[in-house]
């Protein structure tokens, strides 16, 4: 690094790594393992001039998110903090026990449609949206069919 610390593009370089950091400081001041190796570059670049980002807010958006045991993927916790993009941290699906119970409480029909369908025909589905303070729980889980879930999916 030494001999190319007067070369110019060096120093554009380290200005503008100087700039993450002190961003990602100032927004996420509290550090956690989680945060190593994200694409903060990226991230800098996209939300670096934002000037909605409260940093007390954010953190406590971190403790609640660190703390749902539906969001699978910790380190995507800042990227959906930025972008509001869910699939970010993965939620939890339901598991093939919660999905058969949730079938045969159902009698086999589709919550929505009412139709009967095969339990592979059908996917498990949060009543109440993640995102709605819904969870990954059995009570929290309906079957629907094929064609139920992909609207539902899209409203
Ligand atoms: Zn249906």
């Amino acid at each position: 690094m030494s001999e190319h610390q007067h070369d110019p593009s060096s120093i554009t370089l380290w200005n503008y790594f100087r700039s993450v950091i002190d961003w990602v400081q100032a927004i996420f001041p509290k550090k956690r393992k989680e945060m190593k190796g994200l694409a903060w570059g990226l991230y800098y670049n996209e939300h670096g001039k934002r000037i909605d980002l409260d940093p007390k807010k954010l953190e406590l958006e971190i403790q609640r998110l660190m703390g749902d045991e539906d969001v699978t993927k910790k380190s995507g916790i800042y990227e959906y903090l930025l972008t509001g993009e869910e699939k970010k941290l993965s939620i939890r699906a339901f598991d093939r026990r919660d999905a058969l119970a949730a079938y045969e409480k159902q009698g086999h029909k589709c919550a929505i449609c009412s139709e009967e369908f095969e339990f592979e025909e059908m996917h498990a589905d949060h009543i109440k949206a993640w995102s709605k303070g819904g969870h990954t729980t059995p009570e929290n889980c309906q079957m629907l069919c094929r064609d139920c879930n992909l609207k539902k999916g899209n409203q």
